[in-house]
């Protein structure tokens, strides 16, 4: 069973995208080359081996850091028993939880009665079971040079896209026409840092082409 290396597992409330709201576990996976200025978890971009701890160890960490540790599947869903999770949610995050094959974490939970959302860049192959909810944040020219895979832009159940500017919103038409959809799955967009003028243009974008607006609502209610 390959082993997952975990920056963090905590129980919250979804504050992004279609499941805002959501009663959720958290598991957020180490390691991501893809390189975004704006990232708000660059302490899960890289793996040091002298930053691995023993699980106990890292869910007593209140504070963002790079030490991870390792677990299979059962493991975790031990750690959510142990730790009383009531939520039925999960959501893998990272880092790019797609660094990793995910199909037996994420066959493990819908046979468990589970929902699972998998929160991806889509710069790799995403391996998850069917039912799995895919949301696809493209990252889009970014310094780390991965490309948005034309199987991650077919696969998601829903977009939802950073935005300061309008050539974001471009860069966005360019990815969806670059791929043959049988169907737009839902867009969100989702002004960057909830600045003033990246969210008047998410706004009017959302307004204009009927798409939906995605706030960080945990920030709001000072939640993880
Ligand atoms: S893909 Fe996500 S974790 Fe990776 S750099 Fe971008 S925002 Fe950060």
């Amino acid at each position: 069973m390959t082993d997952l290396l975990v920056n963090e597992v905590f129980e919250s409330i979804q504050g992004e995208g279609a499941f805002t709201g959501v009663p959720s576990i958290f598991v957020r996976l180490q390691g991501c080359p893809v390189g975004c200025p704006w990232c708000d978890t660059k302490h899960t971009w890289d793996v040091h081996e002298d930053r691995l701890r023993a699980a106990d160890v890292i869910m007593r960490q209140n504070e963002d850091s790079e030490d991870y540790f390792k677990a299979d599947t059962k493991a975790l869903f031990s750690l959510f028993q142990q730790h009383g999770y009531a939520a039925r949610h999960l959501v893998l995050t990272g880092g790019e939880p797609c660094m990793y094959d995910l199909r037996a974490l994420t066959e493990m939970a819908i046979e468990k009665g589970f929902s699972v959302q998998i929160e991806t860049s889509g710069t790799f192959e995403i391996l998850c079971h069917d039912k799995t909810w895919v949301t696809l944040s493209p990252k889009i020219n970014m310094k780390g040079g991965y490309k948005i895979l034309p199987s991650a832009v077919l696969r998601a159940n829903e977009i939802k896209h950073a935005i300061a500017m309008e050539k974001h919103i471009q860069e966005l038409d360019d990815l969806i026409s670059s791929v043959q959809l049988k169907r737009l799955p839902m867009i969100y967009l989702q002004p960057i840092s909830m600045q003033k003028r990246a969210t008047e243009l998410a706004v009017k974008t959302c307004i204009a082409r009927n798409w939906r607006l995605s706030l960080q609502t945990h920030k709001f209610i000072g939640v993880e």
